[in-house]
């Protein structure tokens, strides 16, 4: 499992194991089956790569685990996108460019590659793609996060519906989004739900 939390430190902070900059192991099991009332353990760190328009590299991701059920959580800046090396937020940005400005897609893509050089079109329409498979479950979770973005009235078709999305994680402010998403939800918005986190 992964908890996604909120940091004003970057990415390069996150290149040596630094126990400083992590939340503090959670006092109770996160895992819903087993919930037991104790302080988890300190488990390590894994190594995870990470691109941003500013760094791309490794990072030292905080591990806990339960000593009762023995699973262990991750501590994952909110910045992080579960299964992704592109960051959370450049991601966000680059499809509100393109759903938001009407920038085309061709012109899109010649701008993010000053950026990032090895993001290509595939890039791109996977994360398209994703955000419309996900499309109910995302749903689900904006509901929780704020209801007064309950769609009303007829059901919009795919593109619309994912401009109107981007819209709304505009208006929340992405990291909100991402880090009340995750935590609620239990996985990332664009996590394949075959995936078990
Ligand atoms: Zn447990």
């Amino acid at each position: 499992m992964q908890i996604i939390f909120d940091t004003n430190h970057s990415a390069m902070d996150f290149t040596n194991v630094n126990y400083e900059i992590f939340p503090n192991a959670p006092e109770r099991c996160p895992f819903k089956d087993c919930s037991m009332p104790v302080k988890l353990k300190k488990h390590g760190f894994y190594k995870r790569f990470f691109i941003s328009k500013s760094f791309s590299g490794l990072l030292y991701i905080r591990r806990y685990i339960c000593p009762i059920c023995g699973r262990t959580v991750s501590m994952l800046p909110v910045f992080c996108l579960q299964y992704f090396q592109y960051s959370a937020l450049d991601i966000l940005n680059i499809l509100s460019e393109l759903y938001l400005s009407g920038i085309p897609l061709n012109k899109l893509i010649r701008k993010v590659k000053q950026n990032f050089p090895f993001m290509d079109r595939r890039n791109i329409n996977y994360y398209r793609k994703r955000i419309v498979l996900n499309r109910y479950l995302i749903q689900y979770g904006l509901n929780l996060i704020s209801p007064e973005y309950i769609f009303a009235g007829e059901i919009p078709e795919n593109q619309k519906w994912v401009k109107t999305f981007l819209e709304i994680v505009r208006i929340l402010h992405p990291h909100v989004f991402l880090r009340d998403f995750s935590n609620l939800i239990g996985k990332s918005f664009m996590t394949s739900q075959f995936i078990l986190a």
